[in-house]
């Protein structure tokens, strides 16, 4: 059985205090949703203490929006994933396209940030998809196999086990415009494939979260496919309302 999970990457939103109030009111709805779902949720760096605080004996799991590609040291301004782990977070989202498009990331940068991020007992949430123009282009099946097999690949079977993936098709990322349940399940069981050619059985086992404007409209039909195991959700984790009739999704 693969895992259920809800994440919500609440971006560069929240000021301390409403992220601590979005995290409490989560944990308060959580037993309204199925216990079967794991929720994770990942706000800015600033506040992630007092959420990880907020949230104890919750069974919510808390999780980075990204860490250093180096351990430690002179790279000012960066945060690296031993001080994430140190707070009590459990994941950490690598590889989102707003950090692959605004702030460059490549695949050899992403390479050792998973480095970084497995040293350090750290589940990477690693995000691949395609934009706009890649997608009508008919190129969505080899750019998100690029980007497994430039990175994912470089895992071993072990740390392959921990590793969450989440399909967001950039032309889908808060723009209201979701993927539809079939061009989600058709590409998250290309991306299982492309996980078997290199992991063989264990790929069965790996979650493959869908992102991209996931709502509670439309999220039961999307978790509703075979090779979809939940939601990586952006603007609709805002309100733990909106985020946990997501989960809900996953009672229909
Ligand atoms: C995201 O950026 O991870 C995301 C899925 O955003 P949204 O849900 O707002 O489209």
């Amino acid at each position: 059985m693969r895992k259920k999970i809800v994440a919500g990457n609440w971006k560069m939103n929240t000021l301390p205090a409403e992220g601590v109030e979005l995290a409490k009111g989560v944990a308060a709805g959580k037993s309204s949703v199925c216990e079967c779902v794991n929720f994770i949720v990942c706000p800015p760096f600033t506040h992630l203490s007092q959420v990880v605080e907020t949230l104890k004996g919750s069974g919510i799991a808390v999780g980075a929006q990204n860490c250093a590609a180096e351990a430690k040291g002179a790279y000012t301004g960066e945060v690296a994933a031993s001080m994430i782990a140190a707070l009590g977070c459990e994941y950490v989202i690598l590889g989102h396209s707003e950090r692959r498009q605004y702030y460059g990331e490549t695949s050899e940068t992403l390479n050792r940030k998973m480095e970084q991020a497995y040293a350090n007992n750290l589940a990477p949430i690693y995000c691949v998809g395609e934009n706009l123009e890649e997608r009508e282009a008919g190129k969505h099946f080899d750019v998100v196999k690029a980007q497994i097999e430039e990175v994912v690949y470089n895992l071993t079977e072990e740390q392959f086990a921990k590793l969450v993936i989440a399909y967001e098709p950039v032309w889908a990322i808060g723009t209201g415009k979701t993927a539809t349940a079939e061009q989600a399940q058709e590409i998250h069981a290309y991306i299982r494939k492309v996980l078997a050619e290199k992991f063989g059985a264990a790929a069965e086992n790996t979650a493959i979260l869908y992102g991209g404007s996931c709502k509670p409209s439309n999220a039961a039909e999307i978790f509703a496919k075979e090779d979809v195991d939940g939601g990586l959700i952006g603007g609709a984790a805002l309100k733990a309302e909106d985020f946990l009739a997501i989960g809900k999704g996953f009672e229909a």
